[in-house]
């Protein structure tokens, strides 16, 4: 196991390495061993700050750095959760993110001279299977050697995100021979995506044994509570009351039926509606409310920056006595809106309910 496994434990080689070393991840477990304890961090972080930094890097060996990887990656697993997955692989691509940038500014700085722990362009080229789609520019007068370089146009789409922005549209880019022109930051960015697509597959695995999930019990109900507080809000514009959990389904269906909601059944149902991105006369609409009220509860939910204030958990509904967790139902997801999520994600076809006409309504109801 070496320095530049731990810092890069999605590399072929740090997986090997720990295939190599024979260690028995369960038998860690089992044991309480620190990389059981920093995989645990690991994750926490990921979910609380983005980051998978440890809070004390002076805490961990290399040994419990590397292996803390695998061991997250179960956890992760364990999570069953879209939204954690997301939000691991994007942690660790932005930790490595700042590290080999970190590396490979050093590694131009300080010329030849190498540290075992940190890894140069050529590695990580080669890591991605990018070595042969890289070639950098010959610097004109006055041009700082190697800020441009040509990127072959398959590997350029197989990471580039729509998101990113026109700047990033083949139309505008220069394109000769099958060679897209990129700057040296902009190839980081790709390379910070391929770590994502590279730790977000396969997860979550199935096959966890049941004994090892029995171990990490108090870690995966510590990590579900975490994640429900950092909901799947931002993700979700589509409304299909079809698909609402039970909680907020029964809520609706007393509001619409003229049922008076006491203040946390209104403030649950609401949130949640405000969580879709629906708007105060939608709401309306949708629940019949009073308008004035939604508008009065709108307004509190979101801030002037268009801030979110996230809908309840479901310990919260549990808490509030909306939700009894009938048949174990925290079990599919530890957040209404993330239960709302998978519902989507499941279905065959979605029509927002902003977008019906009366035909998708009677279909709807039958
Ligand atoms: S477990 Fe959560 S999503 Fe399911 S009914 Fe209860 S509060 Fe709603």
């Amino acid at each position: 196991m070496e320095p530049r496994h731990a810092r890069y434990p999605f590399f072929a080689s740090a997986r090997e390495a720990v295939r190599a070393s024979g260690v028995d991840l369960a038998a860690l477990v089992a044991d309480g061993d620190d990389a059981v304890d920093r995989g645990r961090e690991r994750v926490e972080r990921a979910l609380t700050e983005g980051t998978v930094e440890p809070e004390d890097a002076g805490a961990w060996d290399t040994r419990d750095e590397l292996l803390s990887y695998p061991i997250a990656r179960i956890l992760v697993s364990l999570l069953d959760s879209h939204a954690a997955v997301e939000k691991y692989a994007q942690a660790e691509a932005a930790t490595a993110y700042r590290r080999f940038t970190e590396d490979l500014d050093r590694a131009r700085d300080d010329g030849a001279r190498r540290e075992p722990a940190r890894v140069d362009r050529d590695a990580l080229l080669r890591e991605f299977d990018l070595a042969g789609a890289v070639r950098i520019e010959d610097p004109k007068p006055g041009q700082v050697a190697g800020r441009w370089l040509w990127l072959d146009v398959g590997a350029y789409l197989s990471y580039v995100d729509p998101d990113w922005g026109d700047d990033w549209r083949l139309v505008n880019r220069e394109l000769v021979d099958g060679e897209v022109r990129t700057e040296r930051e902009e190839l980081y960015r790709l390379l910070r995506e391929a770590v994502e697509d590279r730790v977000a597959e396969g997860l979550p695995f199935e096959g966890v044994g049941e004994e090892l999930a029995d171990e990490l019990e108090t870690e995966i109900s510590d990590l579900r509570d975490l994640l429900a507080d950092r909901s799947v809000a931002a993700d979700l514009d589509v409304v299909a009351p079809e698909y609402f959990p039970p909680c907020i389904a029964k809520l609706l269906g007393r509001a619409q039926g003229g049922d008076e909601l006491d203040p946390h059944e209104r403030f649950s149902l609401l949130a949640f509606l405000a969580g879709l991105n629906l708007d105060a006369e939608e709401a309306v609409a949708l629940s019949g409310l009073d308008p004035e009220l939604v508008a009065d509860r709108f307004a509190y939910l979101r801030d002037d920056s268009g801030a979110q204030y996230p809908p309840p958990s479901c310990r919260t509904l549990g808490e509030y006595g909306i939700c009894g967790n009938e048949d174990n139902h925290r079990s599919v997801a530890p957040h209404p809106l993330e239960y709302y999520s998978r519902k989507l994600r499941e279905a065959d076809e979605v029509v927002d309910w902003r977008e019906r006409t009366d035909s998708d309504a009677g279909d709807a109801a039958a």
